[in-house]
């Protein structure tokens, strides 16, 4: 059995949902299918579910929110009339919209996730409904009869255990299932969000409670680029990567798969493969376990993220000093910073992290710094980049960071910070925000257009 879902591109009018139904109704095992909210039609189009943000923003600031409310219903009445089908539902969504603005108006968190949720639930109603009316047994699934129950933390649901044992009863299902992505309901009987772009976590949690032998995950793109497709010119398609790659792709920036989507398969070894609807017959990616590698995949992709801080801290002999680290941290967590990387040296210790994180509290940081832990220097740099490479075959080659660095440096690029982990499957290195660009293409050009082979 196949867990199939489809992002928002790819539901957006009624062309790609005729597209998408075409690719379900061609495979008898295709039967679980999720669907995102309408997406973007063109370039400049808006997103359903920011919308519906848009919506919440006018309810909770007082504005008149009606003109919003029917610009999203309109979005549905483009698909309905184009695929002429009855325009009912048309009046249930506007009216469950209303419901929910009504009821939850002084839960605002809650209602935030209520009408968040509508993006995909109504679509999915709808792409149910056509299917059916075009002789294929279908129906609808809501994720509160699916079982998909979740944490009750708005916009950020985190599946429960029991969830997956629902699901294992959809198998029973003769019909094919169109189930809404991104949300879930809670015990307390809330509907309840993943954080955006949770779709993919939906198909991942279904693929993994109904046991598929694979999770196909249908975008816009015919898999996942080594490399940022706006920076490389054409970079080339990963045809396999593994799950630990991907997560740390997915870290520094690369957005095709959500990371949070790969934790409930990553347990089962559920395949996943990356396809494109609009091209249904290449290949794509598949992320699994293992991979093969050869001289011509030892990386298996570079990404580079900007927007991070970087606390600098030198203390001489700090490697005697039991505790130091502990304490540093310690201010960190005081303040509820999560950090992402450690570089250190003997007596010199940066921290990394995103700046929204500390964006606002630096000062209180700082000093707490010195309060606490009776540092030599104290310093902050913004601005940092940081370019990962990311290869399971590192640790079996020897001599790639020494040829990564030199392509670096053939760029005339500064590295501030490097980094790699005892599993040697990455390595990070932090750079000037502006030498972001540079820094991807050069790594690239040595890595994939023979300007170093791996050998
Ligand atoms: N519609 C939601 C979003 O735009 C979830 C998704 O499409 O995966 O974030």
């Amino acid at each position: 059995m196949k867990v199939t879902k489809f992002g928002g591109s790819s539901v957006s009018n009624a062309e790609q949902i005729k597209k998408v139904l075409n690719i379900v109704n061609a495979d008898p095992e295709r039967k679980i299918v999720i669907v995102s909210a309408p997406g973007k039609r063109t370039s400049d189009d808006t997103k359903t579910t920011d919308l519906l943000i848009r919506l919440y923003e006018k309810v909770i600031e007082g504005l008149d929110y009606r003109p919003k409310q029917e610009e999203i219903i309109q979005r549905y009445a483009d698909i309905v009339y184009a695929l002429e089908m009855d325009d009912a539902m048309l009046t249930t969504f506007d009216h469950t919209l209303t419901q929910y603005i009504v009821n939850l108006k002084s839960k605002p968190s809650r209602l935030l996730d209520a009408l968040l949720s509508c993006g995909e639930d109504f679509n999915a109603q709808l792409i149910a409904a056509y299917n059916n009316s075009q002789g294929i047994p279908t129906r609808y699934i809501s994720p509160g009869e699916a079982g998909i129950v979740v944490s009750d933390l708005p916009q950020n649901a985190q599946i429960l255990d029991q969830a997956y044992e629902n699901l294992y009863q959809l198998r029973d299902y003769k019909e094919k299932l169109i189930i809404p992505g991104f949300f879930g309901i809670s015990r307390q009987n809330f509907v309840v969000t993943f954080p955006r772009g949770g779709s993919d976590i939906t198909g991942a949690i279904v693929a993994r409670g109904v046991r598929a032998n694979i999770y196909e995950n249908f975008t816009d793109v015919s898999g996942i680029y080594r490399a940022h497709p706006g920076i490389v010119k054409q970079p080339q398609v990963i045809d396999e990567i593994t799950y630990r790659e991907m997560r740390e792709l997915s870290y520094a920036g690369f957005g095709v798969f959500h990371d949070e989507a790969l934790q409930p398969l990553h347990k089962d070894r559920i395949p996943v493969v990356i396809k494109n609807t609009n091209r249904p017959d290449d290949l794509g990616t598949f992320i699994r376990h293992d991979r093969e590698i050869n001289t011509n995949n030892v990386v298996s992709g570079i990404s580079c993220d900007t927007g991070f801080t970087v606390i600098n801290i030198k203390k001489y002999l700090m490697n005697r000093q039991v505790g130091f680290t502990r304490k540093v941290l310690g201010v960190l967590e005081d303040y509820d910073i999560s950090f992402d990387h450690m570089p250190s040296g003997i007596d010199s210790i940066s921290i990394i992290m995103r700046s929204k994180e500390i964006k606002n509290i630096e000062e209180q940081v700082l000093n707490d710094i010195r309060k606490h832990c009776d540092v030599d220097e104290l310093g902050v740099e913004h601005d940092l980049a940081v370019l990962m490479v990311v290869g399971e075959g590192m640790h079996r080659i020897v001599g790639t960071a020494s040829r990564i660095t030199h392509a670096l440096a053939e760029a005339n690029i500064n590295l501030k910070m490097m980094n790699q982990g005892a599993s040697e499957i990455s390595m990070m290195f932090g750079i000037d925000v502006n030498d972001a660009e540079k820094a991807v293409k050069a790594t690239y050009e040595y890595c994939y257009n023979g300007k170093c082979l791996l050998t």
